[in-house]
């Protein structure tokens, strides 16, 4: 089987050509750099995400959040839906934590802003 891909390493977004067998990349073609081999190497294998979105304070303003590193991409909605579930206790700073792991992850959520009211 062959999948496309558009490689999300950097801003030239490689279009990438991957031949798969058994659930595994065997060849990779169109990618420029190493990271773009890894890339599809990863995404077909096992597809990760990083997750950006916001949570609300405690005075109902959003705080930026995301998580520490990707997390796998079927459990997207349920880091979402967590964090959704929570509010940041004012005041925050850069780097808090605000969960230690997002829907069994492994994966900590942390704060990317600082509010203080
Ligand atoms: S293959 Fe390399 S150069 Fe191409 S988009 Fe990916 S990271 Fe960028």
């Amino acid at each position: 089987m062959i999948r496309e891909l558009t490689c999300i390493g950097c801003p030239m977004g490689c279009s990438l050509t991957v031949e798969v067998e058994d659930g595994k990349a065997v060849s990779v073609t169109g990618n420029t750099c190493g990271i773009g081999k890894r890339y599809a190497e990863q995404e077909i294998q096992a597809p990760t995400r990083m997750v950006t979105t916001t949570v609300l304070s405690d005075n109902g303003r959003p705080v930026p959040v995301k998580t520490m590193r990707p997390v796998p991409k079927e459990k997207i909605f349920e880091v979402v839906n967590e964090i959704k579930s929570r509010h940041a206790t004012l005041p925050v700073s850069i780097g808090d934590i605000l969960i230690d792991d997002a829907a069994g992850t492994g994966v900590p959520v942390i704060i990317t802003g600082d509010a203080d009211r």
